[in-house]
């Protein structure tokens, strides 16, 4: 793509309004080229904002100049979802406080650049955590956990990401600053009527919902564990989610699961579940990783928190390593092909120890 004319109006411009850093140089960009995936596209610039304002000006006059932005937190994504030719915002330097937590109704209100660890660490001490899990816990953020709609061991627990989004403020391609939440049908018409870029995207999404229903639920992929293209399948009914749905009109379940596309998420209002109290696991071996797979939807009926299989390769590099060979002796029992590691949750050693058997004797 060739470099856009207005570029240097643009940053021009920026430069006049940030408080925050506007770096240009090859050095900053080039740091900004990658992701955890293996792609590597130089972007135009990196914008390190320092007040909303700045994020404000940055994507206001992306529009006025036809420039296009990118969003970014830890860059950990896999797919180059960080990458591109545009002027990269970097959400994780400074938006990275909880402005809220509601114990009692759990939920909380956070900004995009809060690492997720960070956030459990703090919601222990009320004895609540976020669901979902990526393994990429204590970098990524929860701007770009929204985002990718990520989801991780525990998700036959908690679903996906998208599920415990529950509003967002946004930053619209123009410049908009809005509020996303949960709208009954009454508040949805009204919105509708509102002017400029949001009351259109309110009028465009219920219409693509309504006349589209057929063809969004023919090309939704049956299973719940998806995170492939919009969520229009949250604005139609009949599609599977491992979580119950709200059926109310909320666009930040679109905005969820977009990879940047669509708006700056500037705050989150997230659910929260409650932390489990005991935890205990079982290791199943196996001699032939096919029957490993196999046995999956038989262990789920015990239900497991959580499954994890280590194969073959896997647990011969452990034995490798003396410290790892020593902790592995201690729960592998000979040479088995592979394992499968079965979590469980429960609220006393108790009840851990009545689901473990339940697994025995299964
Ligand atoms: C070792 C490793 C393990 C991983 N394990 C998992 C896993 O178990 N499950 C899983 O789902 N993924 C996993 N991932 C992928 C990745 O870590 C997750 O998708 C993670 O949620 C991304 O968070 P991030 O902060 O790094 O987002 P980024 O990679 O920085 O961004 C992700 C997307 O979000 C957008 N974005 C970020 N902030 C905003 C914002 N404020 N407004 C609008 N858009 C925004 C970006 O434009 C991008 O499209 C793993 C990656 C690694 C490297």
């Amino acid at each position: 793509m060739p470099t856009p004319t207005a570029l240097p109006d643009y940053f021009h411009d920026l430069n006049q309004r940030i408080g925050g850093a506007l770096r240009t140089d090859a050095y900053s960009r080039t740091l900004y080229s990658t992701d955890a995936s293996s792609y590597q596209v130089m972007p135009l610039g990196v914008l390190i904002p320092r007040t909303l304002d700045d994020v404000h000006a940055a994507v206001e006059l992306s529009h006025k100049y036809r420039i296009p932005i990118l969003a970014r937190g830890a860059g950990t994504s896999l797919a180059g979802q960080t990458v591109n030719e545009a002027v990269i915002i970097d959400l994780s330097q400074q938006f990275d406080r909880i402005l809220e937590v509601n114990a009692e109704e759990q939920w909380a209100r956070v900004q995009p650049g809060l690492v997720l660890d960070v956030f459990n660490a703090n919601l222990a001490k009320y004895g609540l955590q976020f669901g979902p899990d990526p393994a990429s816990s204590n970098r990524a953020t929860v701007g770009g956990i929204s985002s990718n709609n990520s989801t991780g061991a525990h998700s036959i627990l908690y679903g996906v990401t998208t599920d415990h989004v529950l509003e967002m403020d946004v930053l619209l391609s123009d410049g908009t600053s809005t509020h996303l939440a949960p709208l009954t049908p009454e508040q949805l018409a009204q919105y509708k009527q509102k002017p400029g870029l949001e009351g259109h995207l309110y009028r465009t999404v219920d219409e693509i919902a309504h006349r589209g229903a057929a063809t969004i639920l023919a090309g939704t992929p049956r299973h719940w564990r998806r995170c492939g293209g919009y969520n229009l399948d949250r604005f139609i009914d009949g599609a599977n989610f491992n979580w119950p749905r709200d059926p109310r009109f909320n666009l930040s379940k679109l905005v969820s699961g977009s990879e940047g596309s669509l708006a700056v998420i500037t705050e989150l209002k997230l659910n929260l579940v409650p932390r489990p109290k005991k935890t205990g696991l079982a290791i199943v071996h196996f001699d032939d990783p096919r029957a490993a797979l196999a046995s999956v939807p038989i262990l789920l009926e015990v239900e497991p928190s959580a499954i994890e299989m280590q194969d073959n390769m896997g647990l011969t590099l452990c034995r490798e390593v003396p410290t790892y060979a020593r902790l592995l002796s201690s729960f592998v029992v000979g040479t088995p092909a592979c394992i499968l590691i079965v979590e469980f949750y429960g609220e006393s050693e108790a009840e851990l120890e009545a689901k473990l058997a339940r697994l025995k004797d299964h």
